[in-house]
């Protein structure tokens, strides 16, 4: 389950140069879409919907309101968990998207490659940066 995901934690100073690599295919954030979003500790990521830009002071900047896929781990299939999980995330997070979810429910998701690829390279770049912290 989410828990909070702060940019301030770890990376605030070379998180420009780990996007840069990454190269994120988030160019607007759309209400009601999906995007992958990465968590640093420990490094996993997670599909979410945006359900609405948000205000609150839990997280500095705009964030959006955020609702969680659970991913089944022998299918990789993606469904909406038994409790609704909402969370505040900043944007900086959100790598890859809009997503195409392909089904019902379980859902697949078109740009799954896309999505392991760069995950494989944002887990390497924070394990990285935990060995040297
Ligand atoms: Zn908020």
């Amino acid at each position: 389950m989410p828990l909070d995901n702060e940019p301030d934690k770890v990376l605030t100073e070379t998180i420009e140069e780990l996007w840069r690599k990454l190269e994120s295919t988030v160019v607007t954030i759309e209400k009601d879409s999906y995007y992958s979003v990465f968590y640093e500790d420990p490094p996993k990521y997670y599909v979410e919907r945006v359900l609405g830009s948000c205000s609150c002071s839990a997280v500095s900047g705009d964030h959006f309101r955020m609702r969680f896929l659970k991913c089944d781990a022998l299918t990789g299939k993606f469904s909406w968990p038994c409790s609704d999980d909402i969370e505040c995330l900043a944007s900086l997070w959100m790598f890859a998207g809009p997503l195409t979810l392909d089904g019902h429910g379980p859902f697949t998701i078109d740009e799954i490659d896309i999505i392991e690829e760069k995950f494989q390279v944002f887990r390497r770049e924070i394990l990285i940066k935990q060995l040297h912290a």
